[in-house]
């Protein structure tokens, strides 16, 4: 693959599986160095694997335990990476997960815990890695841009999702503040922009795949029929990171297949 990304460090939060861990390949292929960031103790071995997959292919990194919702963890993360290897150009703020409920039953700490991991902690990631770039400057040897941020929001910043208010709300509150700080930014050269990922085949939404049965109601969404799967982020993610998209900022790219087309009124309007 080409190496529009050599000699440039990226964070990729939630990396030990799914999308974080194809993103963290594709980043690691296109000659990025790659942080690959998992949360606790028990996420190391996936974590280690995925760093072994990279390795493998000829790519470089590191693992990092942090917890993204805790402020001292991410502070610590970004300084021992800007330690270690000089500064940070690319943040992939993509941890997230679900915690579902009926809206009436859903209790304060379903919220807090959706709302602290997926939003909260791309606020704490996004603020570090701006402080970064701002301490840093411009490094045109490396890229166009004084650095890139790419925040994992989903369909669901514009879908609204029955069940799944907490994270859907999350993924609301992702498009503001990613739009806002592209704003505050675009004349310090620094990027920031999302991906909003339609059905991809990962373990958060396994029961929605897993069957045949499962897969063809859901392709019932997809006009493009067929689900998503990694590659399709890690692309869409290596562009946004690259010089290629130089004056794109404050967008949410959607990966979807059509989700967003509302394909329930192709055949009823
Ligand atoms: P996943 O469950 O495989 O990945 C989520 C990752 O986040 C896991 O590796 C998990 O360990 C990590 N994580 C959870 N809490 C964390 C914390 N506090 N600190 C650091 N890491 C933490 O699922 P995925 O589908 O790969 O999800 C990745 C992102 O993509 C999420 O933000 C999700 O909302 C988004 N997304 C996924 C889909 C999809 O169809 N799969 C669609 C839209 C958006």
């Amino acid at each position: 693959m080409d190496q529009k990304l050599k000699g440039q460090i990226a964070i990729v939060t939630g990396a030990s599986s799914g999308i974080g861990a194809g993103v963290s390949n594709s980043l690691a292929a296109a000659g990025a160095t790659v942080v690959v960031n998992h949360p606790v103790a028990a996420t190391k071995d996936a974590a280690e694997a995925v760093l072994t997959e990279i390795k493998n292919a000829g790519g470089a990194g590191i693992t990092y335990q942090c917890d993204v919702s805790k402020e001292d963890e991410v502070q610590k993360m970004f300084a021992d990476v800007v330690a270690q290897f000089g500064t940070v150009d690319i943040l992939v703020n993509n941890a997230g997960l679900q915690d579902d409920s009926p809206f009436q039953e859903m209790t304060l700490q379903k919220w807090n815990h959706v709302i602290g991991i997926n939003l909260t902690g791309q606020f704490l990631c996004a603020r570090e890695a701006i402080r970064e770039f701002l301490r840093r400057g411009p490094a045109p040897e490396r890229s166009r841009a004084t650095g890139k941020i790419i925040c994992m929001s989903s369909v669901h910043e514009e879908i609204p999702w029955a069940g799944h208010v907490n994270y859907a709300t999350s993924k609301g509150g992702i498009m503001m503040m990613m739009k806002s700080i592209a704003q505050e930014f675009a004349p310090m050269k620094i990027r920031v922009n999302s991906i909003g990922p339609g059905a991809i085949k990962t373990p958060i939404n396994h029961s929605a795949w897993a069957t045949p049965a499962a897969e063809k109601t859901l392709l019932e969404l997809i006009p493009y029929n067929r689900v998503g799967v990694v590659e399709d982020i890690g692309a869409a993610a290596v562009w946004l990171a690259s010089d290629d998209s130089d004056y794109v900022t404050g967008i949410t790219l959607f990966v979807d297949g059509g989700m967003t087309l509302y394909p329930g009124f192709s055949t009823n309007g």
